[in-house]
């Protein structure tokens, strides 16, 4: 795509954890340019360097921080919105930008279990997109809504799908070690979370177990069909600033061999039309064979945060293996997420090019 044929984009909730990533990804996007912010009263109305506490490293990119912050009008000059609002904002508001004719891309979970709203991870299901015409057929939208699932679900829905669909999962047992970063901002108080391990996040589990399901299932004749997997997840905050790392124990209906497992998850690349996608990593997934990987400050990183590092998979005496994944909660499990389905919608022909 020619620079000067990018697609416009705005921020919904641009000052926040999530938020902040957006911008700091979009900056030099190929296909898109940022061309509104909006967040809160608190911050509308301020240009944007004096409203945003600017939490991942450096500064906001000088052009942006110039910027002034908007209202949550479906007003703003542009075709594509991400959302990185607080849930029950997103349910009141992401309607209103759909039926403007805006593509909304949200991290919310508002709109997630909805049975005409897509929930993507393009590699796993850039398919599940066919939803969106059952979506506007019933809501009589212009745009539409697509979610990008929970940034935990993300890395467990990654490690898995592959091993799903060689050897058939039956179920799986989750542990999770989950970064303060996943809490938005300021999010947990220090003093809490220093020195300590936090064994709930409100509604994690059940997002978990639905979300999984989900992401693991099929179209079949325009509806989508879970995965008919039995899911149990404990969810605990740990004082990491960003990164989720998750124990896996899964059960199978042909149990692999641990070689044959790690073949599945080095050979996955996902379905075809997300590779051509500029955000979309070489591998979705990495295995690591040291004995003491993947740790969330080495290894959340790899490719630009979009792969998934899997590691320790071995024997389970419980189910038939386990293993470990990091998945970077606010690249792959967020912002970086939603941006790769937005450039999905747009290969896909969702969202007209020319300016
Ligand atoms: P956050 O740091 O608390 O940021 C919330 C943003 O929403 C801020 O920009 C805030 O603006 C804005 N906002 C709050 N109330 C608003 C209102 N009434 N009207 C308009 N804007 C409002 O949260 P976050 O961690 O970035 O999470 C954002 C969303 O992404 C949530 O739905 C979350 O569940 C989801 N998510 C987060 C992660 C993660 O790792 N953090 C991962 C996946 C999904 P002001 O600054 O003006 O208050």
């Amino acid at each position: 795509m020619a620079a000067k044929a990018k697609i416009p984009v705005a921020v919904l909730g641009a000052t926040g954890a999530v938020g902040q990533r957006f911008i700091q990804l979009l900056a030099n996007h190929p296909w898109f340019t940022i061309t509104a912010l909006a967040a809160s009263e608190r911050s509308a109305g301020h240009r944007y360097a004096d409203v945003c506490r600017w939490v991942i490293p450096g500064d906001p990119p000088p052009a942006i921080g110039e910027m002034i912050v908007q209202n949550l009008n479906p007003t703003l000059p542009a075709k594509i919105v991400f959302s990185a609002l607080p849930s029950e904002v997103a349910r009141e508001i992401e309607p209103d930008f759909a039926k403007a004719g805006y593509r909304v891309c949200s991290n919310a979970s508002a709109f997630r279990y909805e049975a005409d709203v897509p929930l993507i991870i393009p590699e796993l299901n850039a398919d599940h997109l066919a939803l969106i015409e059952r979506q506007r057929a019933e809501r009589g939208w212009e745009g539409c809504i697509v979610t990008s699932p929970n940034c935990t679900t993300t890395g467990i829905a990654m490690t898995l799908r592959p091993l799903n669909e060689a050897f058939g999962i039956e179920k799986l047992f989750v542990t999770t070690m989950q970064a303060i970063s996943g809490a938005g901002h300021p999010g947990v108080a220090s003093l809490d979370i220093l020195g300590n391990v936090i064994p709930y996040i409100g509604g994690e589990e059940e997002k978990i177990e639905k979300e999984t399901r989900r992401l693991l299932g099929h179209i079949v004749d325009g509806e989508r069909v879970e995965a008919d997997i039995t899911v149990s997840a404990q969810a605990n905050r740990v004082p990491v600033i960003d990164g989720h790392t998750l124990n896996i124990a899964v059960g199978f209906s042909t149990p692999p061999t641990v070689e044959d497992a790690i073949r599945a998850l080095r050979e996955y690349r996902g379905q075809e039309v997300a590779r051509r996608l500029p955000s979309a990593p070489e591998h979705p997934l990495l295995v690591r064979t040291e004995p003491d990987r993947p740790q969330p400050r080495r290894d959340r990183d790899a490719e630009d945060g979009m792969a998934v590092t899997v590691g320790r998979v071995r024997p389970c005496p419980l189910l038939d293996l386990r293993m470990v994944s990091v998945v970077h909660n606010t690249l792959r499990g967020a912002a970086s997420g939603a941006i790769l389905n937005a450039e999905l919608l747009a290969a896909a022909g969702y969202v007209a090019r020319e300016v």
